[in-house]
């Protein structure tokens, strides 16, 4: 799936929880990280077939990431379990909208099986369309309710202008 579609599914789904912006930001970049292992483009076409799904999309990646993550938050145990099941879902969401031609190797680099799914659709398809435009929208209600932003702890200062804009009306009937 689209790399913009797995960090908004981790940004998301960290809101569900009480952790600090930090590990949200960490939960959004746990979703997407995976995808680092297309990056081989940079160096080729050959290296992109060749590395992409393989590298970053793999159960040790995963375990490692999820450690990695864990270290540098405050809600350790939390933090821990949920990167790693932010990083098994990227799988999921590969597996079923990254294109027939694309398969996971999962158990690499212990084993170079390759997993596929019958039922997945291709790249660009409505299916990952429809993914991307509910993702935006459970992010708006994030914003307009939670009052926060991807940007919380980058953009700070952006982040409370896009809360404001997005309260105005709010703000406007409490006085
Ligand atoms: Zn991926």
């Amino acid at each position: 799936m689209h790399l913009q579609t797995h960090f908004l599914s981790g940004w998301c789904i960290g809101n569900l929880f009480q952790l600090n912006g930090r590990e949200r930001l960490f939960c959004a970049l746990a979703a997407a990280l995976p995808d680092f292992d297309g990056l081989g483009i940079i160096f080729g076409q050959e290296m992109y077939w060749r590395f992409h799904h393989v590298l970053g999309h793999n159960l040790l990646f995963t375990v490692l990431a999820a450690a990695a993550f864990c270290c540098f938050s405050e809600h350790k145990a939390k933090m821990l379990c949920l990167c790693f099941a932010l990083l098994q879902l990227h799988m999921v969401m590969d597996l079923f909208g990254s294109g027939t031609l694309w398969t996971i190797s999962y158990l690499w680099p212990f084993s170079n099986r390759e997993f596929s799914i019958p039922c997945s659709w291709e790249l660009y398809s409505w299916q990952n369309i429809l993914a991307g435009m509910l993702l935006i929208a459970w992010t708006v209600l994030i914003i307009k309710y939670q009052r926060r932003t991807p940007l919380e702890i980058v953009m700070p200062k952006l982040d409370r202008q896009i809360v404001e804009l997005f309260n105005k009306g709010k703000n406007n009937e409490q006085h």
